[in-house]
């Protein structure tokens, strides 16, 4: 089986739509570590894709805050006027979808999913030293997280915690061989809103056959976004960190 692994969406379509373009025939199933929504202008179409054509999803900190489940104290300034701003431009079947979506860790077949750790969704692990506790609390040899937003992840052999590195600014896919003795949590970067210094939309595919994670990177028309972005009167700092990738 083949997966398609994306995480924090973030409500942008166009990186979305060029990540399912560019994944296309390589997958035959899709699973999404959470945060569908914030920040950028198309809440509605990506939810509607999801539900359409994900087959596990669980929520992020996000969905959280702009569905009710969990109050915005947390969010910073940007954050909080983009989460309001989704609250109000979604329709109360979308809010009840992002309310219902299960909390992380998911045990599935082959992987879990989380959205931040699997002691906790809203943990965020940004280093090795971060991620070394994590490990305790796996069940299965393989998990995917998101939530910070940058894509690689860790390693665990025989204690040892090493370092998955993302995909080089020149290439645009880095082929992972999994080992039996090594435990992963690997993180497949965001979709929607890259981090990591990459401005190109993040994902995985994972083929349990032959035990191989590749990460990939997508260019997607970033200025489309941040018209849009624009055109909906959300922060600009919004669309500026997109060309960025930070
Ligand atoms: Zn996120």
């Amino acid at each position: 089986m083949r997966f398609l692994v994306i995480s924090d969406i973030h409500a942008n379509w166009y990186a979305l739509e060029a990540v399912l373009a560019d994944a296309a025939g390589a997958f035959d199933r899709i699973v999404c570590c959470g945060d569908l929504v914030g920040y950028n202008p198309h809440p509605a179409r990506v939810i509607e894709c999801i539900r359409q054509h994900c087959d596990s999803v669980i929520r992020g900190n996000h969905d959280k805050g702009v569905s009710g489940v969990d109050s915005l104290e947390w969010f910073n300034e940007v954050a909080r006027a983009a989460a309001l701003w989704t609250a109000a431009n979604l329709e109360s079947a979308e809010l009840d979808y992002l309310r219902g979506l299960p909390k992380g860790p998911l045990q599935l077949d082959y992987f879990e999913l989380c959205h931040g750790a699997p002691r906790d969704e809203d943990e965020y692990i940004t280093n090795a030293r971060e991620a070394a506790p994590s490990f305790a609390h796996l069940q299965l040899p393989l998990a995917f997280f998101g939530h910070t937003h940058l894509q690689g992840g860790f390693f665990s052999k025989h204690g040892r915690i090493g370092t998955v590195p993302q995909v080089s600014q020149r290439e645009r896919e880095l082929v992972i061989a999994l080992e039996p003795d090594i435990v992963y949590m690997v993180n497949p970067g965001a979709v929607g809103q890259p981090r990591d210094g990459d401005p190109r939309a993040a994902y995985a595919i994972f083929d349990s056959d032959q035990k191989l994670v590749s990460l990939r990177r997508v260019d997607y028309p970033i200025q489309k976004t941040a018209e849009d972005i624009r055109k909906a009167g959300l922060p600009g700092v919004l669309s500026f960190r997109l060309f960025q990738g930070l």
